[in-house]
């Protein structure tokens, strides 16, 4: 999934259809590592314009990640367009492309998942969820919810489990 930049120019096509499907072990974006679970898809087109190289592509995987609440391992299969121009990091200015949505690149090649995964960011669901209904983790003992009830709720009364911070508010409450 590399793209030449100077083939691009040297062909001297103004476009080239991409349509790649491969199997990528993971995707990194910062330091966050997202397994996938399908293989990478992206398809459309690069074009070169007067203003510069230009993607207009549609992507199409699933990543593994974990559950907002419980942690299980979810895949959230992803569909989404990538649209932008394909800028190499020291020609980069921000006011040429303020509006304008922007790739980096570095050195001669362009790298589709590299591409890719700096758009993972705003792509992922702000919450992954295993199930609507997920009950997710006790907070005390760490229990899954989902699979059984732990007795924290059950026992806050009883002088063994209670919190000892806590204690001190109940032994308040009974002098007043
Ligand atoms: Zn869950
Ligand atoms: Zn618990």
């Amino acid at each position: 999934m590399v793209i030449s930049v100077e083939e691009l120019i040297r062909l001297k096509k103004d476009k080239i259809e991409l349509d790649f499907s491969e199997n990528i072990e993971s995707i990194v974006y910062n330091d966050d590592v997202y397994k996938l679970a399908s293989p990478l898809s992206i398809t459309g087109t690069i074009s070169t314009t007067k203003q510069g190289i230009y993607i207009d592509s549609n992507v199409d995987y699933t990543i593994v990640a974990p559950c907002s609440r419980c942690l299980k391992d979810v895949e959230v299969p992803l569909n989404y367009d990538v649209q932008g121009f394909l800028v190499e990091e020291e020609d980069f200015r921000e006011d040429e492309f303020e509006d304008l949505d922007a790739f980096f690149y570095n050195g001669s090649d362009i790298e589709l998942v590299e591409l890719i995964s700096q758009t993972l960011d705003f792509n992922l669901p702000t919450k992954v969820l295993c199930n609507e209904s997920c009950k997710g983790l006790c907070y005390t003992c760490g229990a899954d919810l989902n699979i059984n009830e732990c007795s924290c709720n059950k026992d806050t009364n009883d002088e063994e489990h209670i919190d000892p911070r806590l204690a001190k508010l109940k032994d308040l409450f009974n002098k007043e």
